[in-house]
């Protein structure tokens, strides 16, 4: 486990500590706008110095001691809005509000950021990456995040991301909603939606949405979703789909191998299948209009993006899970379509229930229909026909 201390207010300053096993380099990536203070290995003081700095990062080398265990970097800083990496990503700590996320680079990385060996870490951590954080700050702001509360200074969990600023906390049955300045009606709407999504989803399994978060965020700084949190920004608040799809994550997929996974199809195509089912049923769009949605930016994708088309059960190999959003949600309607509403039902309780703990994959998923959907499950699963029918339509 990582651990950090953090002090938050216009100026942010850092202890990080980590074990010496955990580490396989003497060099980390930091935020160019923080100084290093100090690094002590073993509590001795070693030299370090700056050898390179890329984007909104530096990368720092020290002398790490043999056979010492414990690595202590000491650093502050303000970041003043100039080490944004994206467009959106333009932190101030001067300022009444402000994030730090992954891409803000608060915290030594041993990765360098936005590498491979850094982006599987993020989506597959071990232990070895969760973190334990204390924070001290100044009472005028309220800290949201999306780590677990261990005590009123603690927080522990992956991929620590914290908004700051004057937030207000609304708790509803689900979780809570922290926000600046909405109004009282948006609030009540989005609590409701949480609630009928959570009635309707129940059909398919029994669950309750719970320590669910909706962190809503100034405009401009663009939306995200990390492990039941969503950081929405004020004008993404009415957009009821992507909050509709954030809870069914929640509990409403099967499990599968990390292999099955990147076809993306168990997870995201299942979630946006199931998105579409309860806009129909809240009245938020029609099934039928959210499938024409995600044939057309299915299509879009293939036309103006490049991307070659695969079918479902090869995604994996090919990388290509980012497909499974649309068409594997076409693939889901057109089975619907074949068997029937109520029959598609069943087949999804069945496959909830069944995999919680086993895991799916495809050949399983094919075996849960005692309906023959050969003809589809050869369309989409197997060859490139439904993606070529779809393509001929335009
Ligand atoms: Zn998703």
């Amino acid at each position: 486990m990582k651990r950090l201390r953090l002090e938050l207010s216009s100026v942010i300053k850092g202890r990080y500590e980590i074990d010496v096993e955990d580490i396989n380099k003497s060099c980390f990536a930091i935020n160019r706008s923080f100084i290093i203070n100090t690094i002590l290995c073993d509590n001795k003081i070693v030299n370090y110095k700056v050898i390179e700095i890329r984007y909104n990062y530096k990368i720092i080398s020290f002398e790490l001691l043999d056979e010492s265990h414990k690595v202590i970097i000491e650093y502050e800083g303000i970041i003043d809005g100039s080490t944004g990496r994206y467009p959106y990503v333009k932190e101030k700590t001067t300022d009444d509000f402000y994030l730090l996320r992954g891409e803000t680079v608060f915290y030594p990385t041993f990765e360098i950021p936005e590498s491979e060996e850094y982006l599987a870490k993020m989506l597959y951590p071990t232990t070895n990456e969760k973190f334990q954080i204390i924070i001290k700050m100044n009472s005028k702001y309220m800290l949201c995040t999306n780590l677990d509360k261990i005590n009123q200074f603690t927080y522990e969990g992956y991929n620590p991301t914290f908004a700051v600023g004057k937030f207000k906390r609304y708790s509803g049955y689900f979780g809570e909603i922290y926000h600046m300045n909405l109004a009282e009606n948006s609030i009540m709407k989005i609590d409701s939606i949480i609630k009928s999504t959570n009635e309707y989803m129940n059909r398919f399994k029994n669950e309750k949405i719970k320590d669910f978060k909706v962190i809503v965020i100034p405009h401009g700084y663009g939306s995200f979703v990390l492990s039941n949190t969503m950081f929405i920004t004020i004008d993404g608040v009415s957009e009821y789909e992507q909050l509709i799809h954030e809870l069914i994550h929640t509990n409403w997929n099967p499990l599968c191998d990390v292999t099955v996974q990147k076809s993306r199809f168990f997870d995201e195509a299942i979630t946006q299948y199931f998105t579409a089912r309860v806009c129909n049923a809240l009245a938020i769009k029609s099934q039928e209009d959210i499938m024409t949605n995600y044939k057309n930016q299915y299509l879009k994708m293939i036309k103006d993006n490049g991307y070659e088309p695969h079918p479902i059960q090869e995604y994996h190999i090919y990388d290509c899970g980012d497909l499974a959003y649309t068409f594997g949600a076409l693939a889901l309607n057109a089975i619907e379509n074949k068997i029937g509403t109520n029959n598609m039902d069943k087949i999804m309780s069945k496959m909830l229930d069944k995999y919680i703990r086993e895991k799916i994959n495809f050949a399983k998923f094919k075996a849960l229909f005692d309906e023959d959907i050969d003809d589809i499950y050869n369309d989409y699963f197997l060859t490139n026909n439904a993606s070529n029918m779809l393509s001929l339509l335009i």
